[in-house]
């Protein structure tokens, strides 16, 4: 389970960790106490930043280290303190056949194998904590996510829409909304039925996914309807998306029916000084019904 990381690269440093002397002593070390002092410290949060950082400082006396680096794929989690030194001891975490991620620790000079063996000891503590932040974290996702196309659900647009707005008029930036509309859908329904409708709407939803930037934020906004915020994104940019995921949805096969073409119709509305989210929002929705008017299958910008 050890193993040596050459990827390991200098970062910055905060908090109580970063460069240190090699101790001129073997650190003393009594298991069950430490053990007890863990468990109480990582019992107090849910929180896997802190989780993992609690522990760092709770053993950092009985395993000095200079930093530290978490990893866990599945939950696109990556953070890191103090500084990745040459020397590393690296984990990865399971329980139950559950894996919970990869923790390193790092220094300047060698593990040895006692300080190895106190640190799997330390381990056994950590990963039930651990395990009850990640539950924790994946029923918050859950909470704001629509189980079939795995895009932000309303209440996670009630929640971001307020705070995007604020930051676009705090910092005098351009936001963009995509009103997104699959066209003729009922009928797609009626004709394929409503598994192939389902497996069109994940699909459209992927594609959304993968075509707009980390910083956009796309929900499902009703049955076919997709919404996609796009901060610090002027209308021009917005046009250039709009047309880029139409193209997408309407070139990607659907159902392996050959006669099924897919096509949206987008509605775009720019942030306008004074404008209520709501004014942002009737926009888009005028200019969607525009595209739907104009013949379908296309993008239309609201007019500033
Ligand atoms: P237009 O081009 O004007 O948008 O026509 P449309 O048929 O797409 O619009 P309409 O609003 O009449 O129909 C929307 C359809 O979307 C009706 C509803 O059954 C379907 N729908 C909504 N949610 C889901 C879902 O989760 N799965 C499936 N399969 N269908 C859904
Ligand atoms: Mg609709
Ligand atoms: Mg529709």
């Amino acid at each position: 389970m050890i193993h040596n990381n050459p990827e390991a690269g200098i970062k910055e440093h905060h908090g109580a960790l970063g460069a240190m002397p090699v101790p001129s002593q073997t650190p003393r070390f009594d298991a069950t106490a430490k053990g007890v002092e863990l468990l109480q410290t990582l019992q107090t949060t849910l929180d896997l930043e802190q989780i993992i950082g609690l522990f760092s400082n709770v053993i950092l006396e009985a395993i000095p280290h200079e930093g530290y680096r978490f990893r866990h794929e599945g939950l696109a989690l990556d953070f890191s303190e103090g500084r990745q030194s040459r020397h590393q001891a690296s984990y990865n975490l399971s329980l139950e056949d559950e894996h919970l991620g990869q923790l390193t620790l790092y220094r300047n000079w060698k593990f040895r194998d006692d300080e190895l063996a106190n640190l799997e000891l330390l381990l056994g503590q950590l990963v039930y904590p651990l395990r009850n932040g990640i539950r924790y974290l994946q029923a918050v996702e859950s909470a704001f996510h629509d189980p079939l196309t795995g895009l932000r659900n309303r209440s996670s647009m009630e929640i971001e829409t307020p705070r995007m707005l604020e930051l676009a008029r705090r910092h005098n930036l351009p936001l963009c909304l995509l009103m997104i509309d699959i066209d003729h859908f009922k009928r797609i329904n009626d004709t394929h039925g409503h598994l192939c409708g389902d497996e069109i709407l994940k699909k459209v939803g992927d594609i959304v996914r993968h075509t707009v930037r980390a910083s956009d934020m796309a929900f499902r906004f009703g049955g076919e309807e997709i919404a996609v915020l796009l901060p610090n994104c002027n209308p021009e940019g917005a046009h250039r998306l709009a047309e880029r995921l139409r193209d997408r949805i309407q070139a990607q096969a659907y159902c392996e029916a050959r006669d099924l073409e897919v096509t949206v119709s987008i509605g775009i509305s720019a942030l306008q000084t004074g404008d209520s989210r709501d004014d942002l929002f009737r926009r888009a929705d005028e200019a969607l019904y525009r595209a739907k008017a104009n013949g379908r299958n296309r993008v239309e910008t609201s007019p500033a």
